[in-house]
């Protein structure tokens, strides 16, 4: 399903990593670690399409497809996701608003039309399903959010997109041994309902890695 062949990632002038290689199949849960500093950001950055990581060497391949070079909004549509490290907050846009305006485009106008109603309801399960009151939806993503309230709505995004690979970049941080049980939860659960959804996932914490096992691990060496 996913392919990185022999990448480099350059940001600017500054070669992060090289030569670096990793294959995932459909259904798979894949371990990535090493080092702060090693390029684990980085990598989850060039497979989304972030402008600033760029391939310099090397392809990334999904589902057959080469998306290299493919905008961040082409990947998303073929089903990447990025559970980012440290989310930003979006002041001025409501977490209903992204998730059912993120979705709508995903799906496109070809996707099964949802009324704001079933959308509602659908939004409040996901909030619910994570943690976080249903009030939320009508907040400001992120806006003075606490560190496990950002992770959880990054979750909450994970189980509302269902994406075919999802990226999760150290989810666990400010999570409590309880939010390691949610996020197996969250993984054991998309993988139910949407049987072919591969996970990266970036972490330090022997809990999680344990409580994923037995999963591949690729380790970034970084420079230490
Ligand atoms: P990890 O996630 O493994 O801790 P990162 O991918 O965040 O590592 O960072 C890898 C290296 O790349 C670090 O030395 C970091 O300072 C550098 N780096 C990451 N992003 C940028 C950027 N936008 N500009 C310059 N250097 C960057
Ligand atoms: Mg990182």
């Amino acid at each position: 399903m996913l392919s990185v062949n022999t990448v480099t990632i350059t940001v600017g002038k500054k070669t992060i990593f090289s030569d670096f290689s990793l294959s995932m199949a459909p259904c798979s849960v894949h371990l990535l670690v090493g080092p702060n500093g090693a390029g684990k950001s980085s990598l989850a950055y060039a497979l989304i399409g972030h402008p600033s990581y760029v391939v310099t060497q090397g392809t990334l391949i999904l589902n057959g497809q080469d998306i290299t070079t493919s905008t961040p909004d082409v990947r998303a549509r073929l089903g990447l996701f990025l559970a980012f490290q440290q989310p930003c907050a979006i002041p001025g846009v409501t977490v209903f608003e992204l998730l059912t305006q993120a979705y709508r485009e995903l799906v496109g106008i070809s996707g099964a039309y949802e009324s704001n109603v079933d959308l509602r309801v659908r939004v409040g399960a996901v909030l619910e399903k994570v943690g976080l009151p249903a009030a939320y939806a009508d907040r400001a993503v992120n806006e003075h959010f606490s560190g496990g309230e950002k992770k959880r709505l990054e979750l909450a995004q994970l189980l509302f997109f269902k994406p075919k690979l999802a990226i999760l970049d150290e989810i666990d941080a400010g999570l409590d041994a309880q939010g390691i049980d949610l996020i197996v939860d969250c993984i054991r659960m998309l993988q139910r309902e949407n049987a072919a959804t591969a996970f990266l996932v970036i972490t330090h914490s022997p809990a999680l890695i344990a409580a994923l096992a037995p999963a591949p691990v690729h380790e970034l060496p970084g420079h230490g």
